[in-house]
C-alpha cells in the first residue's frame, strides 16, 4: 500500500498526532533527523498493517472548529490571585514534559496485545514504534517498550466541555517515573499538558524528598480522546486524576493495585503533606476532593507549618465540609484517595471549569 506523504508526516508523534494533521503538515521536514525518517517508516509499516474497518482509529479527528465553536463565546475563567495561586507558597517550576513514553512490561502478560490492551495502546502502534517486534514476540517482565511517539509539533491537548460532560483531544499520555507507578492495568492515562506536567513536577518533588519512599499509587486520568468511562461521572476531559496516599505498608509488600483506606496508624501524613504541598505548588490545581477525616489528619499536621490565611486556602475543614472556596472539600467516597481535579489548561477556550 503507498502511504501519502502527508500522512506519514502527520502521523509521525504515534497516537496523538493523528488528530492534528494540518499542524504537522505546516512543519517543515527535519532535513537529516534520522529519528523521525526511523518513526515515519515504522508508522508506514503500522499503517500497512491496520485492518480497513480499524483505519480510522488512526486517521484525523475533525478539524478543530468541531470543538471551538461550542464555548468560544465565553469567557476565560477568572485568574486566581497571584499570591493565592500557588496556596501562598513559592510555585514549583514545572518539569520538563516527555514526548517519548516507554512502559515496563509486567509479570502478568508476556505478549504484546496482552500488554496493549492492560495500557490502552494499540498493538499495531507498539510494534510499529519498537524494533523486531511482532504480534507472537514473547516478552520479558521489566522490558520497557516505547508506547507513544510525539513529536514536538503535535498539537497541544486540548480539553473541551466540562470534567463531567467532555472531551480531550490529542491527549498526553502519563509516563512512568519516580516517586509513583502506574498500575498494571492503566488504560485511562492520558490527560492535558497542565495535568501530566503538574503531577510529574509533584512527583518529582516527593521522589527529590524521599528517595526510598514508597511510590503512590495512580489511578484513572482519561481516556485518550476522553468522555465518559464508569465507574466515574467526571474523568472526562483530562484534567481529573485519582491519586493514593502514602502509607505505612508492611515491608516486602507488593505494590497494591488499589487505593488503601487511610487511618490515623496507617496514614504517613508527613509524606502524604510534602506530596500534596508540591501539587498544589504547581499553581494548577483547581480542587481536590477528599474525605474529611483525612483532612483532619493533613491539618493537624500542617498547623504549624503555614499561616492561618495559607491553612484556610487549602483545607475547608472546619469551616465547611464541601462547600467552599479551598481547595481540599470533602465528598464522599474518597477515604482511600485524593481525586484532584487540574484547572483548564491557558488559552483553552473550549475548556469549562
Ligand atoms: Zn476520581
Amino acid at each position: 500500500m503507498s502511504i501519502p506523504r502527508w500522512l506519514m508526516i502527520s502521523s509521525l508523534c504515534g497516537l496523538s498526532v493523528l488528530g492534528g494533521w494540518p499542524f504537522a503538515m505546516a512543519q517543515p521536514e527535519p532535513a537529516a533527523d534520522l529519528d523521525a525518517e526511523r518513526r515515519a517508516a515504522q508508522m508506514q509499516q503500522l499503517l500497512s498493517r491496520i485492518p480497513e474497518r480499524m483505519r480510522s482509529d488512526f486517521l484525523p479527528e475533525a478539524p478543530e472548529t468541531k470543538h471551538l465553536p461550542l464555548y468560544a463565546s465565553l469567557d476565560t475563567p477568572p485568574e486566581t490571585a497571584p499570591e493565592a495561586r500557588c496556596g501562598y507558597m513559592t510555585c514549583l517550576p514545572l518539569v520538563p514534559l516527555q514526548d517519548d513514553v516507554y512502559y515496563t512490561v509486567t509479570e502478568k502478560n508476556n505478549t504484546v496485545a496482552q500488554q496493549a490492551a492492560r495500557w490502552g495502546v494499540p498493538s499495531n502502534v507498539i510494534i510499529a514504534l519498537n524494533d523486531n517486534l511482532t504480534l507472537e514476540s514473547v516478552l520479558k517482565p521489566g522490558q520497557k517498550l516505547l508506547v507513544e511517539a510525539r513529536m514536538a509539533s503535535a498539537p497541544v491537548p486540548y480539553s473541551s466541555g466540562k470534567a463531567n460532560r467532555g472531551r480531550l483531544r490529542d491527549g498526553r499520555l502519563m509516563p512512568e517515573g519516580k516517586g509513583y507507578y502506574l498500575r498494571d492495568l492503566r488504560p485511562h492515562s492520558w490527560g492535558t499538558d497542565t495535568t501530566i506536567q503538574s503531577l510529574m513536577t509533584a512527583f518529582d518533588a516527593y521522589a527529590k524528598a524521599y528517595p526510598d519512599g514508597p511510590p503512590i499509587n495512580v489511578g484513572d486520568i482519561s481516556r485518550r480522546r476522553g468522555g465518559r468511562f464508569g465507574p466515574h461521572k467526571s474523568h472526562q476531559s483530562g484534567r481529573d486524576v485519582d491519586i493514593g496516599f502514602v502509607h505505612f505498608l508492611p515491608p516486602n509488600e507488593p505494590i497494591p493495585q488499589h487505593f488503601t483506606r487511610a487511618s490515623e496508624s496507617n496514614l504517613d501524613v508527613e509524606k502524604t503533606w510534602v506530596f500534596l504541598e508540591a501539587l498544589i505548588r504547581t499553581g494548577n490545581v483547581q480542587m481536590v476532593f477528599v474525605d474529611v477525616s483525612v483532612q483532619k489528619l493533613l491539618r493537624a499536621h500542617a498547623r504549624d507549618k503555614l499561616t492561618p490565611e495559607q491553612l484556610d486556602a487549602i483545607f475547608s475543614w472546619p469551616h465547611s465540609k464541601s462547600s467552599s472556596s479551598a481547595l481540599l472539600r470533602h465528598w464522599p467516597g474518597h477515604k482511600n484517595h485524593f481525586h484532584v481535579r487540574f484547572k483548564c489548561p491557558p488559552n483553552q477556550l473550549g475548556c469549562r471549569s
